[in-house]
């Protein structure tokens, strides 16, 4: 889908309420048990959970010691983006073949296992200097590998290939939650591990948004910040941020009436005809739908509209829906799907409490057709 800057329905995204969140969070974590400051490689993997990949690394990148994508193609585009200066890693394990785009370009790769390192070596690419680190799987049973010895074959075999040992990382499954022992068991497996290993890499990592904020023991080399960055709360409502970690979201969603008409009791609105009016209503109808991430479930819902809240009837269609306005209101009537409209907000957080999903969920499924603006 390519983006309809003509359909005014755009995600305004803050960049600079992005660099005061990361601010604010780097002062919050302060230093670690070496007395330094971690460096911040923030995650800008699925388009910078929407609010665009190459504008938002642009933005920070002065702030950042590095970046942390998904897939190689994330990667290529912050350096098409002319994102050359800081090391990327990709998070998850790529295709062994391709292992020599990612030197060609310099990208830093985890090394999931030593079966992946294998093919890699015996898979006759030009690899020297390479740089990698060495996922570890401490509970989240996702990639990496599961004992020290595996992680020790795998630095012999990199230093036997002329490929960099960079770093070792694992990820926490639980960091956003009360409940600490799952936290706590994966903490201890990643430092048993670490005491294990035959040497320290540059790089030991292992924290997220949440791990960074609510576990600052936990804090090493590499802060891999991700939804924070955005003005999110990792946790959903579950923990309160810290007083000193004020974050402002970053994105807020837009959209204005493209029609308006009063129908009469008994007349029925949108596919199914699940609404049926009991009495005159007004009508307004809005350019966005389920194609552009803003989800069928979201009938009965509600959008702003000149302060107030409106609700959504009638389903959600692909490409527009309706809402019941209190009057009629004229043509390019501003409508505020997430962000604040006078002295009410509508956030991601709501958006996920109704449809029973997490924020990370509604920010990274808007889809490209939402153009974006930046401020
Ligand atoms: C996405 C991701 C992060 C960032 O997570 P947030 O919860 O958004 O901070 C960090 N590490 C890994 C391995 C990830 O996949």
């Amino acid at each position: 889908m390519i983006p309809a800057p003509h359909r005014h329905t755009p995600a305004k995204i803050d960049l600079a309420a992005i660099r005061r969140n990361l601010i604010k969070i780097r002062r919050h974590i302060g230093l670690n048990d070496d007395g330094k400051a971690p460096e911040f490689w923030p995650a800008v993997k699925a388009n910078a959970y929407g609010h665009g990949a190459v504008k938002v690394s642009r933005a920070i990148e002065d702030l950042v010691g590095g970046f942390c994508v998904s897939n190689l193609d994330e990667a290529i585009e912050l350096r098409d983006g002319g994102l050359l200066k800081k090391p990327i890693l990709i998070l998850s394990g790529i295709v062994p073949e391709d292992a020599s785009i990612a030197r060609e370009l310099d990208l830093t790769l985890t090394a999931p296992s030593l079966e992946w390192l294998e093919l890699v070596v015996n898979s006759n690419q030009d690899l020297s200097g390479l740089k990698l680190h060495i996922g570890i799987d401490t509970g989240m049973g996702r990639i990496g590998v599961r004992d020290f010895a595996e992680a020790n074959a795998m630095i012999d075999l990199m230093d036997n290939h002329g490929l960099i040992f960079d770093g070792v990382f694992t990820h926490f499954a639980t960091a956003d939650e009360v409940d600490t022992s799952q936290y706590d068991l994966q903490a201890s497996r990643f430092a048993d591990v670490l005491s294990n290993l035959s040497r320290r890499p540059r790089y030991v990592h292992s924290t997220n948004s949440a791990a960074g904020i609510w576990h600052s023991e936990q804090v090493q080399d590499i802060e891999r910040l991700g939804l924070a960055l955005y003005g999110l709360n990792p946790s959903g409502r579950a923990l309160m941020l810290p007083a000193d970690v004020k974050l402002e979201a970053a994105l807020s969603l837009q959209s204005e009436l493209t029609h308006v008409k009063e129908i009469q009791a008994g007349d029925t609105v949108g596919y199914g005809a699940t609404f049926t009016a009991s009495e005159p209503t007004f009508i307004g109808t809005l350019p966005i739908g389920y194609a552009d991430g803003w989800a069928r479930d979201l009938q009965g819902f509600h959008v702003l509209v000149d302060g107030k809240f409106c609700e959504i009837v009638g389903r959600v269609s692909m490409d527009q829906m309706t809402i019941r306005l209190e009057r009629r209101y004229p043509i390019g009537t501003k409508v505020v799907l997430i962000g604040r409209d006078g002295d009410l907000e509508i956030t991601a957080d709501d958006i996920a409490d109704y449809r029973g999903t997490i924020n990370y969920e509604i920010l990274t499924s808007l889809s490209d057709r939402i153009y974006r603006e930046y401020f």
